[in-house]
């Protein structure tokens, strides 16, 4: 058998939405939105089903995809993209996560990973014969200094994999944070593979800053977006990604044996989106941040410590709060079987020194299944 594939476990949040229906528990921990997702963009895949855009579209995506994301980097950050040379349309953002790696990185090189780190990275990087190096951070500012990344960086570190905002932590890193990872980036002659699929959820009248448009590195960045959340849209599995000509020619390298294309009319609907007015994106966040305000102040009713969210649709729980006595492991198993909800233990994020003493609970649900989650908790806390 394969020592690296067999020894792997299946990902938490398969496990977990599985208990879930088994304990018909409300189901917060897997991340995804239960509504249908907006209707326009739901038609015009649906035309372009009917209208037979149905067959492979061109490798490195369909021209009105990769113009649409050229456009949104344009339009939220004022970058300049080729859509011809610096665009790339993949399967989701996890074909372009590999597709990265296995573009990048060549067996011994150094990754630098930040952790709490979402479950797929890891694997990937160990499969595409990368040296994981691990930048620990914890909340609950879950801020990194110069000292970190002096750690984990050395002369070896070929790439460096990113998440901002950041999964499960909700934490959006600033200019401050950015400019210092840039600084090592440039130094180590790295490039960054910048997961910002969480880039339109962001709160509080903050915005999103893209690693790429920092000075020093629009070369070395590889931007990646995700339709599924910018449209909570989870199961349509379009990602894109933005990088300089070199990489993105690279990245196709990898992508054309992969999953060679998207589904066209999912692009095409994509395209579409992307291009919507401000009031879409305006009016998801403000929805969003209203249901993270109504579950955070639902807990903190109960007594509970709930700790900042900035961004993302996860909020997370201080366990120590509830006066429940094991770690977070146990604390999920006894939510999902005797309270009904179901929730991510965060140290399922963690390779080292896991932390074990936050669970994270995804907001993006109707009032009603937040409102039926919080009675549920309240029986007990
Ligand atoms: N990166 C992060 C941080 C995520 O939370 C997710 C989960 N949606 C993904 C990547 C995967 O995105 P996609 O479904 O587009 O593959
Ligand atoms: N990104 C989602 C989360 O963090 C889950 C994606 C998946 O189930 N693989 O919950």
């Amino acid at each position: 058998g394969n020592a690296l594939f067999s020894g792997l476990g299946t990902t938490v949040f398969e496990v977990m939405s599985r208990l879930a229906r088994q304990h018909g528990a409300v189901n917060l921990g897997q991340g995804f939105p239960d509504g249908r997702g907006p209707e326009d963009v739901l038609r015009v895949a649906a035309t372009a089903v009917t209208d037979g855009w149905n067959q492979y579209p061109p490798m490195l995506g369909l021209p009105e995809l990769r113009k649409a994301v050229a456009d949104h980097d344009k339009r939220f950050y004022g970058l300049e993209v080729d859509p011809e040379a610096e665009v790339v349309v993949t399967s989701g953002a996890t074909e372009a996560l590999a597709a990265a790696l296995f573009a990048l990185i060549e067996p011994g090189d150094e990754v630098v990973l930040f952790e709490p780190l979402y479950d797929a990275y890891l694997p990937l990087v160990r499969r595409a014969g990368g040296v994981p190096k691990f930048v620990h951070l914890t909340p609950p500012d879950w801020s990194f200094d110069r000292a970190a990344l002096a750690r984990a960086f050395s002369p070896r570190t070929k790439a460096v994999l990113f998440n901002n905002p950041l999964n499960p932590a909700a934490k959006v890193f600033g200019a401050a944070e950015l400019d210092l990872l840039a600084e090592f980036i440039t130094g180590s002659n790295a490039y960054a593979i910048c997961d910002e699929v969480y880039e339109h959820l962001v709160f509080d009248g903050r915005r999103h800053q893209p690693l790429i448009a920092r000075p020093g590195m629009r070369d070395r960045c590889l931007k990646i977006g995700s339709a599924g959340k910018t449209f909570s849209l989870t199961g349509w599995k379009v990602g894109y990604v933005t990088a300089a000509p070199p990489l993105a020619t690279l990245l196709g390298k990898a992508h054309q044996f992969l999953t060679f294309t998207t589904p066209p009319n999912l692009q095409a609907a994509v395209a579409y989106g992307l291009a919507k007015g401000d009031d879409y994106y305006d009016g998801v966040i403000a929805e969003l941040q209203g249901k993270r305000d109504r579950f955070a102040a639902g807990l903190r009713r109960l007594g509970l410590g709930v700790l900042p969210c900035d961004g993302t649709y996860f909020v997370n729980l201080d366990i120590g709060s509830t006066g429940f006595n094991g770690d977070d492991q146990a604390f999920c198993r006894h939510l999902i079987e005797d309270v009904g909800v179901a929730a991510i233990p965060v140290s399922a994020f963690y390779a080292e020194d896991p932390l074990a003493t936050v669970a994270r609970f995804c907001f993006a649900k109707q009032d009603a299944v937040l409102d039926d989650a919080l009675g549920r908790l309240a029986k007990r806390f």
